[in-house]
């Protein structure tokens, strides 16, 4: 498959380059030059395969012409060793639980995936002696950095800086990166997320660096991170379809950067019989904006109690956009937009567990809340539950009145010892620490 930048100012890459260098030369994100249907048989039997037999069919769709038969499956098989059930909320409401992997959020999918495509990928650049070890750069607010470091635990070929801003990440989530160890090096940055992600960024442009050393981004506009979230729709439409509940399902995605709902999309492309799609914001709403006035107008983020969403320009909607040739008219027929103040989210949180005795972390309670609303007769919908609410304990507990219980592979983290080099917000100081290692 041939990638083209979403800039249009790069040269067209290879799979293998897309991967090792996550961001296009002219800045733009990369985007496969076709995206193949899936045959009407698959989706006539979908219901029998397994989620990883769904998943790599999928995955043959996008990375079987670079990818050798065998190693997609067993990289397909290894990523997806944990479940992601639908439950039933209400009558006509799922809840798609993307919470069982390593970390308890849905990012464990693309960045266990992509760890694995990576390493496939560099054995073969060694092979050919072009390449000693990447080493993948990742800026992280909290869940980011713990699948990415966690995907990429124990890698050979890779090492896997998580620079996070100091004391603005909580507790468990800074256990989950800075406890590991071996391949993985947290980088604790005297400054806010924005600090963080200028380092990386600057990284990426320094010449003399990238000449030292092959760097890369695990963030979502690694095409290896993004696409295989597609997966799991087929999964979800495969549980409902074994209820008898497929004819009329809504997606409801909780949106941030827009990777997750942006592999939903590529999903309908290639032939998920999703009826529409709604991207449920928290007050970070400019996608919601956009769908009402069709001008993109990106703002400086604020703060929520569902953090992971705190996006003021969400990286993927130049990915969306370009998909649908840049008609506003063609994306708002497939997708709608929501809303939600801090208030809202948690009283739904608080009203979902009285009337269902479900407990909502507040990124799916924006899922369950736009599902609610939005859901019109005759419509199953199905919204995404992005991570666990012990993930977010405090909140959670503050908000319902709960003492959630920490999953033991959580608590597990937070008997490691911290582990982490301290790092000004200055780039020079940044840059010499890497051209020491
Ligand atoms: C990252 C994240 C999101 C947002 O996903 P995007 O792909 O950035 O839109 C939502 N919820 C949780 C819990 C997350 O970690």
């Amino acid at each position: 498959m041939i990638y083209y930048s979403t800039n249009g100012k790069a040269p067209l890459a290879t799979l293998q380059k897309a991967v090792v260098k996550g961001l296009a030369e002219d800045k733009g994100l990369y985007m496969p030059q076709s995206i193949n249907p899936l045959p009407r048989s698959f989706f006539g039997s979908i219901q029998d395969l397994s989620f990883q037999e769904i998943a790599y069919q999928v995955a043959d769709c996008f990375f079987g012409e670079d990818v050798e038969a065998e190693a997609l499956r067993k990289i397909v098989y290894d990523t997806l060793s944990f479940d992601v059930p639908a439950v039933r909320v209400t009558d006509n409401i799922f809840s798609l639980e993307l919470f069982h992997g390593p970390t308890l959020a849905f990012k464990d999918v693309g960045a266990r995936f992509m760890a694995r495509l990576l390493q496939y990928f560099i054995r073969d650049l060694k092979d050919s002696k072009d390449l000693k070890e990447v080493n993948v750069l990742v800026a992280t607010s909290g869940d980011t950095g713990s699948a990415v470091a966690n995907g990429f635990l124990g890698v050979e070929g890779i090492h896997v800086y998580v620079l996070y801003p100091k004391g603005k990440v909580s507790p468990i989530q800074e256990c989950q990166f800075t406890t590991l160890g071996q391949n993985v090096t947290a980088v604790e940055v005297d400054g806010v997320f924005d600090d963080c992600q200028a380092l990386v960024k600057s990284a990426f442009m320094d010449r003399e660096l990238n000449e030292r050393m092959q760097l890369t981004s695990a963030n979502s506009i690694n095409v290896a991170r993004f696409l295989p979230q597609s997966f799991y729709y087929f999964y979800a439409y495969a549980q409902l379809k074994k209820l008898g509940l497929a004819d009329n399902v809504v997606a409801c995605v909780p949106s941030g950067n827009f990777g997750n709902i942006c592999s939903a999309l590529f999903g309908k492309r290639m032939g998920l019989p999703i009826k529409r799609f709604i991207a449920a914001n928290n007050a970070n709403d400019v996608f919601f904006h956009y769908l009402l006035t069709g001008i993109y107008t990106p703002r400086a983020s604020v703060q929520t109690i569902a953090n992971a969403m705190d996006v003021g320009d969400p990286s993927n909607f130049a990915r969306i956009y370009d998909l649908y040739n840049s008609s506003h008219e063609a994306i708002c027929a497939d997708i709608s937009g929501a809303s939600y103040t801090d208030d809202q989210i948690s009283g739904t949180m608080r009203e979902c567990l009285k009337q269902t005795g479900y407990l909502l972390d507040p990124h799916g309670a924006c899922g369950y809340r736009a599902l609610q609303e939005g859901l019109r007769e005759g419509e199953v919908g199905f919204f995404l539950e992005t991570a666990h609410p012990a993930k977010f304990k405090q909140v959670v507990d503050d908000i319902c009145g709960t003492d959630i219980e920490i999953p033991a592979r959580l608590q597990a983290f937070m008997k490691g010892k911290k582990k982490s080099v301290p790092m000004g917000k200055d780039f020079g100081e940044f840059k010499s620490y890497l051209m020491s290692r």
